[in-house]
């Protein structure tokens, strides 16, 4: 990109870009956490979210403090609970081994959990002023539009060409504003389907533009088709409680609290599946009653139906074999157990109908 042209896209960065609250007051922290929620997430999904973890951390060394639970149960609903996970851990080495302050270079940055290229880059631009290069899907789709790349964007070769395009462009001591004018150009002219070339400040330069291939760049890789899980959960009455369990620390949804159950396999029923699951993670076996719900999730790689029934003991008491621990909670209680989108769905509609406790087996 000649310097005419990263000037002209600072230019329109100062007339349009975004007022965002994390841009108000930016600092290391603000920009670390902003960033770490921006991942595969929408901006307008980010704000409140980012609103709501400010009031509650307002600093590193708060975050540091908190427990998990509570961290997890501010982040409830932005998904990817390896996040707030790694943010916690993150927080905690600062506060511990780095004297409270975030590092200010790329190399030390990427030491920390969580903290991958791209977000070391935009903390290293935008906290520390450093010229360091960021891409993240926005930088992606403009890069690629404006430069014609032709590798598939999330291919090995298609990355290394786009970080290399990132960082040969990048105008002295203004990284961070040239990132952000990037990402900004991406959500707000250079969007996904139909972008605005006409207002565009780069389209004099755009090599799609001018070849009329806009909507063939990124080019994408062929998608395996997304494999789909069906899963039957228990939701075990006793008295007027339910038991949920805590998944293990790590992997999809750690730490998050779930109604027990799992994936049924080949050849199994959803009743002959959720008893095993149930044995095989708290060693007792279940009376299974009506059907309770079916619930649908779409996660990154997998999507899931999941079919929720109402259960009783049936006899021996339950213990963690598969979850960390498990507790029994009436169902106002739930709320303030950090769930995922599902077992949240279950909980909610557990607190709207109580006299569904009737009809348990
Ligand atoms: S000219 Fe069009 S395709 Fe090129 S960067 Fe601008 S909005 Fe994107």
């Amino acid at each position: 990109m000649s310097t005419s042209l990263a000037v002209r896209l600072l230019n329109w960065y100062q007339e349009h870009a975004r007022c965002l609250p994390w841009r108000e007051h930016p600092n290391p922290y603000t920009v670390w956490i902003s960033e770490v929620m921006l991942q595969q997430t929408r901006v307008e999904t980010v704000i409140p979210y980012y609103e709501r973890w400010m009031e509650r951390f307002p600093t590193l060394a708060s975050l540091a403090l908190a427990s998990q639970q509570e961290v997890l149960t501010v982040w409830e609903g932005l998904g990817y609970y390896s996040r707030p996970r790694n943010l916690h851990q993150a927080a905690q080495i600062v506060m511990n081994e780095l004297g409270g302050k975030l590092p200010q270079d790329v190399r030390h940055l990427r030491r920390l959990p969580g903290i991958g290229r791209y977000t070391a880059g935009a903390i290293a631009s935008i906290a520390f002023g450093m010229d360091e290069p960021a891409l993240d899907g926005n930088i992606r789709r403009v890069l690629a539009r404006v430069f014609d790349v032709r590798q598939p964007a999330r291919s090995q070769a298609g990355e290394k060409r786009l970080w290399e395009l990132a960082n040969a462009h990048l105008p002295p001591d203004q990284a961070g504003e040239y990132n952000q004018a990037l990402m900004d150009l991406g959500a707000l002219i250079c969007t996904p389907r139909q972008p605005n070339c006409a207002e565009c400040p780069l389209n004099n330069t755009c090599k799609a533009f001018s070849l009329g291939v806009q909507a063939e760049r990124p080019v994408k890789l062929n998608k395996e088709p997304v494999p789909h899980y069906i899963v039957s959960s228990a939701i075990i009455q006793r008295d007027e409680q339910v038991l949920i369990a805590q998944r293990p620390p790590h992997g999809l949804l750690g730490g998050m609290w779930e109604f027990p159950g799992g994936k049924v396999e080949p050849g199994e029923d959803l009743i002959s599946a959720l008893k095993r699951e149930i044995r095989e993670e708290l060693g007792i076996d279940i009376e299974v009653g009506s059907a309770y719900g079916i619930y649908q999730h779409a996660y990154t790689h997998f999507r899931v139906t999941l079919h929720a029934f109402l259960c009783k003991l049936n006899g021996s008491q339950p213990h963690s074999i598969y979850h960390t621990e498990f507790t029994w909670a009436k169902p106002p209680s739930l709320k303030n157990y950090p769930m995922g989108k599902i077992d949240r769905q279950i909980s909610n509609a557990l607190l709207n109908l109580q006299e569904t406790f009737i009809s348990a087996p």
